[in-house]
């Protein structure tokens, strides 16, 4: 395992970078608002779910083991007009409304793996959890913080702001005295909370909504809210490390789990908040309510009027890279042909690299001014993860190294500029970043799962040795072998490379 390193995030409770300290010394608990299941995840959704892939990833690799809890939200989260999203979807494809979380929660996963994202260690559904919310709901009216009306029951924001201050409001910045300004007048018309700013923690079903269980106070179901406060405590603990979504959740989704769990026990869920910025498409915000949408098989077969072409997955995923994660990021035709550029030059760099090697003879000994540059750029792309994970840098420091890479392929370096150890750096560094921190995959022909890269590197490591031992008859054995596949292998003065016929 490797040396846990220092990494700052940037946290939204407190609005600045911090130092992350986990609760538990070498342990990440993390909490990721998962898809609402009731259409086509859209791209936005994506990019929140690629971001929080990463975050994982890299926390895994500086050395952390990770409990990554993702939820799927398959009840209770209301549209505008108070409906039930997953019975409106059901209602609309005459479906039970299992139908229609299954469905949309197997294109879910399709669509991560696709991604190359790896699956959570927990993935809990809201319907699979409802004596959790119940016993949530009683745990906060028994703390006073909550009441019912007519078999529904309300959170009483207006008690708990004014009894904690200093928690309500602290992650979306919303002032207590602008909540209490707001006057009942602002209630809909047969409204049963007792202040516009209450929200609902259990709904009575009406006659025809169609997902109800039993409780104490109604045959209902749960607010939306609800879910996240009540698995997160069962899987992480009532107060864990990281708790992640995208920006728009913050209010009124955040700012109400923060107070659900305060108000059920009197204590914060999650030390870190971290929130995913938005992806927009032409500038505005993209959304399943609002239909400005792309969906990913359409970005991938170019079927949309918004883009000129098709682009593969992967492509897709560099140009999320390419950005910061807490930066909005605009899908545009343009920006994908610069993605497409990057992606194909970082692999086929990567190419060029693995199939590289020195000779220890030629190599003096002392670290040269370009080894002393290449190790600075590598750390500058481990110092860019440290600082908030921001892939964006980590990339750049990818592509300065490149340049070394081409100039030695290209014989523009002079011979021992470089020395061996520090080229298994930087294969290793390109390894890691590419692979294991950014989850890419080599998408070129015979080479979808990176198999064929890792075989080559593997044999002609091997070779390599063999060449070392002067042991001509196995160097040539598998020269002449990859040649009968159609795999020629060129020996440099600079190292090995190799290509298909
Ligand atoms: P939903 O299925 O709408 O509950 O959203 C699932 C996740 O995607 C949440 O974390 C949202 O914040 C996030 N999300 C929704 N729209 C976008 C967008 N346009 N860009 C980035 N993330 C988004
Ligand atoms: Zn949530």
């Amino acid at each position: 395992m490797n040396e846990i390193r220092a990494i700052k995030l940037h946290n939204s409770l407190s609005g600045k970078k911090e130092v992350f300290q986990s609760l538990a010394p070498g342990r990440v608990g993390m909490y990721v608002c998962g898809p609402t299941v009731y259409s086509d995840v859209h791209l936005g959704n994506c990019r929140t779910f690629v971001s929080f892939d990463i975050i994982y990833r890299y926390l895994m690799h500086s050395g952390y083991k990770v409990r990554y809890v993702r939820n799927i939200t398959d009840v209770g989260h209301l549209l505008d007009d108070g409906e039930d999203r997953m019975s409106k979807g059901a209602r609309l494809s005459q479906l039970e409304p299992m139908e229609v979380a299954q469905k949309y929660t197997v294109g879910f996963h399709d669509i991560m793996r696709i991604f190359n994202t790896l699956p959570p260690s927990i993935e809990p559904r809201a319907t699979g959890h409802i004596p959790e919310q119940v016993e949530m709901v009683q745990a906060i009216l028994d703390r006073g913080y909550a009441y019912e009306k007519n078999g529904s029951v309300y959170f009483d924001v207006i008690k708990f702001a004014r009894e904690n201050p200093a928690v309500y409001g602290q992650l979306s910045g919303r002032v207590i005295d602008e909540l209490l300004a707001e006057s009942r007048e602002n209630l809909k018309h047969q409204d049963e909370k007792n202040h516009p700013a209450d929200f609902a923690i259990w709904i009575k079903a009406s006659e025809e909504h169609i997902m109800r269980w039993n409780s104490p106070w109604s045959i209902g179901f749960p607010g939306w809210h609800l879910e996240c406060s009540a698995m997160s405590t069962k899987y992480l603990g009532k107060t864990f490390d990281i708790h992640g979504g995208g920006g728009d959740l913050k209010f009124p989704h955040h700012e109400n789990e923060v107070a659900q769990n305060h108000g059920s026990c009197g204590c914060q869920p999650a030390n870190y908040w971290l929130h995913a910025n938005m992806l927009l498409l032409n500038g505005r915000k993209m959304s399943k309510s609002e239909g400005n949408t792309i969906s990913p098989a359409e970005l991938f077969s170019g079927d949309s009027p918004f883009i000129s072409k098709g682009y593969s997955p992967m492509v897709v995923k560099f140009f999320m890279l390419m950005a910061h994660y807490r930066s909005t990021l605009d899908i545009t035709d343009e920006a994908l042909q610069a993605a497409e550029k990057g992606f194909r030059k970082l692999m086929e760099t990567n190419k060029l690299l693995q199939a590289t090697s020195i000779s220890a003879r030629d190599f003096d000994g002392s670290e040269s001014d370009t080894d002393r540059a290449i190790l600075a750029l590598i750390d500058d792309g481990y110092k860019g993860m440290d600082d908030d994970f921001n892939t964006a840098i980590a990339l750049a420091s990818l592509n300065e190294i490149g340049g070394y890479v081409n100039k030695l392929v290209n014989k523009q370096l002079a011979e021992g500029d470089i020395a061996p150890w520090v080229l298994e750096r930087m294969k290793t560094a390109f390894t890691n970043f590419i692979y294991d921190i950014f989850g890419l995959q080599d998408e070129s022909a015979g080479a979808a799962d990176g198999t064929v890269e890792g075989l080559m590197r593997l044999v002609l490591d091997i070779r390599a040795n063999a060449r070392e031992q002067k042991d001509w008859t196995t160097s040539d054995k598998i020269r002449d072998a990859l040649t009968e596949v159609g795999i020629q292998v060129k020996d440099g003065k600079e190292g090995v490379s190799w290509n298909k016929q």
